[in-house]
């Protein structure tokens, strides 16, 4: 079959299905919802909005196939809102901050309970998370956070010694850390595949390889691909990166950044020489964190965030290969596992991450049509959180009135960054200071003034910052 450049995972996971079957729209339907985006967001509402009302005819448009985009090739790193409290809060307000941080640790167990009703071999091993400080500037970096999440009675973090923390990550690179065990991870392709599968079973009719290519807006809801075209009620649009190209509204709601990633051959014997054996996701505490956990399979992958910035928000044809700093990406591997020196790196990949001022997802409506819904902005934390949105507009496609549908949440984006040049141009100068700051932070030696005020700006649009107050 015709896969463009992949992910081991989604590989991996069409590798798994028996009669792998892909069904073009090629006819004129009508139906009650129709859905565009085939990830995480797209499947869990479709699946919510049948359960809730099994009489809807449901169609759910991909263009690729389901999983190809983010939802296929993330780190499989379930990670909630939790460490985001402060921020949301600030934007949204308490109430809406706990909903969110409860719901996205309760998605879970809930992620969990599906896949074992579903029979769907996710690889799911929620040995919690380990944020760490690898320099002195990160010490003691939870301290503020862990006390207003307490103060509402939701705080799940743990500060630990600076032996527990090497024990529990096997790398003599952190001095200090915190551990939450809600969390974890899992293998990102097989779920979405799975999704996919489970609600074909409960009668959502889907269409791969059918590339929407204009919507009416107006009264009649059209959706019009190469070959076919939908007529419906509701539509849904749950196209991540892509949002822009159909909804030019939301253009200055976020900016495109890749996330990279590389994984290892397997190397069994010598994660369990190093005592790495469980789903913990170890992360450090940079602004661009490092993120890094194994493979049930004896594999170890490590990502990071914050690299190629494209400009006007195009999907631009890199995002689809292999990374573009895959070697610093080992070169960061090795900095926590020296030992891992032989491991060959089998595959490097990227994908778009779409990093909304807040740093945390909005949904809404049409500005002209309120049965068009969307969501938007999951800013690289979407495994959890994407089960979540899916609650959310299942809710708003039903016209209910619920916590979400009231929230803070629903109301669009509720920051905007300048528009371009000027927003490629910042992120760039940015990026660029928040490396040296972190450079310099490794080395134990001050930054620069000038880098600090400028990594300030990354933290004051939505990036957590872990560095002690
Ligand atoms: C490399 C990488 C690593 C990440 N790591 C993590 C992690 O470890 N933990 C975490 O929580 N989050 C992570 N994320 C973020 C997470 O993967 C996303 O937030 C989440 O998958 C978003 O799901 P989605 O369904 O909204 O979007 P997607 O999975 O991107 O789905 C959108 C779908 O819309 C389809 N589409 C687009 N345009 C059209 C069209 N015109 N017609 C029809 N279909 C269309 C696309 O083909 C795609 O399949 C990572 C992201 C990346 C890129």
């Amino acid at each position: 079959m015709d896969l463009h450049y992949q992910s081991p995972w989604f590989v991996e996971a069409l590798e798994k299905e028996e009669n792998l079957k892909i069904n073009e729209l090629n006819l004129n339907l009508n139906c009650d919802v129709c859905i565009i985006g085939g990830g995480y967001t797209g499947l869990w509402t479709a699946i919510k909005i049948k359960e809730k009302k099994p009489q809807l005819n449901i169609i759910l448009i991909e263009k690729d196939l389901c999983g190809s985009g983010a939802s296929g090739r993330n780190g499989g790193c379930m990670i909630p809102q939790s460490t985001k409290f402060q921020g949301i809060r600030d934007v949204v307000g308490i109430d809406d901050a706990k909903k969110m941080v409860l719901s996205t640790e309760a998605a879970v167990k809930h992620i969990k309970d599906f896949c074992s009703a579903n029979k769907i071999n996710a690889e799911i091993r929620d040995d919690g998370i380990l944020y760490g400080a690898t320099n002195t500037f990160h010490q003691g970096a939870f301290e503020n956070l862990i006390r207003d999440l307490n103060q509402h009675n939701i705080n799940s973090w743990e500060r630990l010694s600076k032996e527990k923390v090497q024990d529990l990550t096997k790398s003599k690179k952190f001095i200090d850390g915190y551990f939450s065990p809600i969390g974890g991870s899992l293998q990102p392709a097989v779920l979405v595949r799975g999704l996919k599968k489970k609600a074909e079973n409960i009668g959502i009719k889907i269409f791969e390889k059918s590339t929407v290519i204009s919507y009416n807006y107006k009264k009649d809801i059209h959706v019009k691909t190469k070959n076919g075209s939908v007529s419906c009620e509701k539509l849904v649009f749950a196209i991540n990166a892509w949002t822009p190209n159909f909804l030019p509204f939301l253009s200055r709601s976020v900016v495109l950044v890749s996330s990279d990633m590389i994984i290892s051959e397997p190397i069994k014997y010598q994660l369990q020489s190093l005592g790495l054996n469980n789903g913990l996701v170890i992360l450090d505490s940079n602004l661009f964190t490092h993120y890094s956990r194994t493979t049930p399979d004896g594999k170890i992958i490590l990502g990071k965030g914050g690299n190629t910035f494209s400009f006007r928000n195009k999907v631009i044809d890199s995002f689809d290969g292999p990374s573009t700093i895959e070697k610093l990406l080992k070169k960061s591997l090795l900095s926590f596992y020296p030992s891992l020196k032989d491991a060959k790196i089998t595959t490097s990949w990227n994908g778009p991450s779409e990093r909304t001022k807040t740093g945390f997802p909005f949904f809404g409506y049409h500005p002209k049509n309120k049965n068009i819904s969307y969501a938007f902005g999951y800013s690289g934390n979407g495994v959890l959180t994407c089960h979540v949105g899916g609650e959310i507009l299942s809710g708003m496609t039903l016209n209910e009135n619920n916590k979400w549908t009231d929230s803070n949440f629903c109301k669009g984006p509720l920051k905007n960054f300048p528009p371009e040049p000027f927003r490629w141009l910042g992120a760039m100068i940015i990026r660029n200071a928040v490396r040296r700051k972190e450079n310099a932070q490794e080395k134990e030696i001050n930054p620069k003034w000038i880098d600090k005020q400028l990594a300030k700006i990354a933290v004051s649009v939505g990036r957590v910052d872990f560095e002690k107050k």
